[in-house]
């Protein structure tokens, strides 16, 4: 474990990690996304700052058309909607892919951005799933997302399928309710074959997502952690580097061999 070091020689260490790694798993939260211009949940300008978690919930988005039309409301104008670019934290994972070194992205994000910068689908585990879509919750039809901002400019305030006229969904998990099993369980799986594992952005708190870097530590993955505020898997982490996830990842691709 490096410990009391300056950034620089965490940084480098972080690179020759890499280096030396063969199957790299990253574990990303809405953290790597903030400088991209999409706030977080939990900082002090995230989203629960401004919006109740409880009105977010899966039984209220099914019991009533009421907080269904809030929900698009809150979605329609929030950042997850919006046209957002990757940062450096993403493209240097993007990087890693090139290069042969990335067994997989395990996100908790719906923002679709480390798809935007270059990691093929197939890599991407999006365990909350995608903003950019929403699901029919009967027949199961999936929409973009551009197809719902039409219906809500055309007045249609609580969308619904076009086929059966049943409720469309955002296509993210919302509070109560479960996650798609085989995705967390292919997850977990390909967390316990990394060699390196690195966490980004992630205050990991939300359940069951959050236990997946410990799967990494079990099988006795080095784990890197790059995040602002302290994380359960710290004191796992051969490195831990509080700073920005853009800026670090950046300086660290640029040494990686
Ligand atoms: P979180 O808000 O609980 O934690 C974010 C963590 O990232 C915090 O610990 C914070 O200190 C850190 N952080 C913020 N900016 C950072 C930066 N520039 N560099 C490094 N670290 C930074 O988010 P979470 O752990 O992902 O869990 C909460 C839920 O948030 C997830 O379920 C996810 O679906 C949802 N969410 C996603 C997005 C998105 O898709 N971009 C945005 C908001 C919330």
């Amino acid at each position: 474990m490096l410990r009391n070091k300056s950034v620089e020689e965490y940084i480098d260490r972080v690179a020759e990690l890499i280096s030396d790694a063969r199957n790299i798993g990253v574990f990303t939260g809405a953290g790597i996304s903030t400088e991209s211009g999409i706030p977080d949940f939990r900082s002090e300008d995230g989203l629960w700052n401004r919006y109740n978690p409880e009105e977010f919930t899966y039984d209220k988005f099914l019991a009533s058309p009421e907080v269904r039309r809030k929900q698009w409301v809150v979605l329609r104008e929030g950042s997850l909607t919006r046209e957002a670019k990757p940062n450096d934290a993403h493209y240097a994972i993007a990087e890693l892919h090139r290069r042969g070194k990335l067994d997989c992205v395990i996100t908790q994000n719906i923002d679709g951005l480390h798809q935007k910068s270059g990691v093929p689908d197939e890599k991407v585990f999006e365990l909350h799933g995608n903003m950019k879509r929403a699901v029919c919750l009967k027949c199961g039809r999936r929409y973009t997302i551009e197809q719902v901002k039409q219906k809500l400019a055309n007045g249609e305030d609580a969308p619904m399928c076009d086929e059966c006229r049943d409720i469309l969904k955002p296509d993210v998990v919302l509070f109560g309710e479960a996650l798609p099993v085989k995705t967390l369980e292919e997850a977990a799986r390909r967390a316990q074959t990394c060699d390196l594992f690195m966490v980004i952005g992630s205050s990991l708190v939300v359940y069951p997502a959050a236990y997946i870097p410990n799967y990494a530590r079990q099988a006795a993955a080095t784990i890197v952690v790059i995040n602002l505020t302290p994380t359960y898997i710290d004191d796992f982490a051969e490195v831990v580097i509080s700073e920005k996830a853009g800026e670090t990842m950046n300086k660290v691709i640029q040494k990686v061999l």
